[in-house]
């Protein structure tokens, strides 16, 4: 170390400022009275010390700056606490991220589910709705008003008069009817077919010999007996004041029993009961008419004998009656006399009890007539009855 040598204009610090190396020791040797040559060296020493320590704190520091150490800075328990609040912090936040996605996920399975159901629901609703409709289906195209009708639709002329039309729902004009009205009118379509339908295709082939076996009174005697099974069977659900049967070829009348009840409440028994069931092993179906007015629904030409168009009429040609139980005639104010009468409860003025003891007394001796008229047809031989239940 005493070989090394310092360039005398080096700066060595001092007191907080900086000196020349030998002003440094001019500025140390100043307070000396004598100088001599021992006095000298040792202040030179002691700058030359001066000057190797603070090299050496240099070197020191610029290591530190290069590689700042690590220091363990000492354990503050606050500290400590906000870390682990932090990392409890952040371990919740990625479970609730987790739980809404696992969430998200669910609910969307949820709504896949409950739309499946909903979907499944409808279309169940819909065929239960269709089924009902088919169910409660009244005259056809009578509640269905489509977006086209208007209240100055022209009425179908057919269907206002006999509850049925050629074109069904495809026809031009209005099928509407009055849906206030009562409905105690039930059609039975096409339910009598024996024996008049072989019968009209064999009297169009004049060639054919089988024509003359068959012959009008056979047809009676079967309409006869289909009569007596038919009116029986309805007349368990109530009053029968109509009973008719079309023996027209045209194909929507041929064979329709039109079957009429004094009381809505027996109609409507006798659609449920009866709809669906089977006649002589084939089943029938009826629905609710309007039709009441006989007189219009029967053709008139028909009743003269004089129909040009024979059983090819759009108007109702019947069977006789082979009792003459029910009178072709307009009975659409039947309906409406019976309300009238069970609004006035058990109540009644003395005119009104007159005139429904009057009824009473006629209903009596016709039904006496009646009787007297079957007896006498019931001696007849019958034809074994072919209802089945
Ligand atoms: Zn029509
Ligand atoms: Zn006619």
């Amino acid at each position: 170390m005493s070989k090394l040598k310092i360039n005398p204009d080096t700066l060595i610090r001092h007191n907080d400022s900086e000196y020349k190396f030998k002003d440094l020791i001019d500025l140390l040797l100043k307070p000396c009275s004598k100088v001599n040559h021992n006095v000298y060296r040792k202040a030179v020493k002691k700058v030359r010390r001066k000057y190797l320590r603070q090299q050496e704190a240099l070197k020191l520091e610029k290591i530190k700056t290069n590689f700042p150490r690590i220091e363990s800075r000492p354990v503050d328990e606050a500290e400590v606490e906000q870390i682990e609040k932090e990392k409890a912090h952040r371990i919740w936040l990625e479970r609730e991220k987790l739980a809404q996605l696992e969430w998200k996920t669910k609910k969307e399975q949820n709504e896949k589910i409950l739309l499946k159901v909903k979907e499944k629901e409808k279309r169940l609703e819909e065929i239960s709705k269709s089924k009902q409709s088919q169910k409660t289906n009244l005259a056809p195209g009578l509640y269905i008003k489509p977006a086209f009708c208007e209240q100055n639709w022209e009425k179908c002329g057919f269907y206002e008069r006999t509850g049925v039309c050629k074109y069904a729902n495809l026809c031009s004009k209005s099928h509407l009817i009055d849906p206030n009205g009562t409905l105690t009118t039930l059609i039975f379509p096409a339910m009598y077919s024996n024996m008049l339908l072989g019968y009209e295709l064999l009297k169009n082939d004049k060639d054919s010999d089988e024509a003359l076996e068959y012959e009008e009174k056979d047809i009676l005697i079967n309409f006869k007996n289909f009569y007596d099974d038919v009116v029986s069977k309805l007349k368990t659900y109530g009053k029968l004041v109509q009973f008719l049967v079309c023996s027209n070829y045209q194909p929507h009348l041929r064979g329709n029993v039109y079957v009429q009840f004094e009381d809505e409440c027996d109609t409507k028994a006798a659609f449920q009961d009866l709809n669906g069931r089977f006649y002589a092993g084939r089943q029938i179906f009826c629905y609710y008419s309007h039709v009441k007015n006989w007189r219009m629904a029967v053709c008139s030409k028909f009743l003269r004998n004089n129909c040009d168009k024979n059983r090819m009429c759009n108007y109702l040609h019947v069977f006789n009656d082979p009792y003459n139980e029910f009178k072709i005639e307009d009975l659409s104010n039947l309906a409406k006399n019976l309300q009238t009468r069970s609004s006035l409860g058990a109540w009644s003025s003395d005119e009104e009890k007159d005139l429904s003891s009057k009824e009473n007394h006629a209903k009596k001796t016709k039904k006496k007539r009646k009787k007297r008229s079957r007896s006498r047809s019931c001696s007849k031989q019958r034809r074994s009855h072919k209802h089945k239940k």
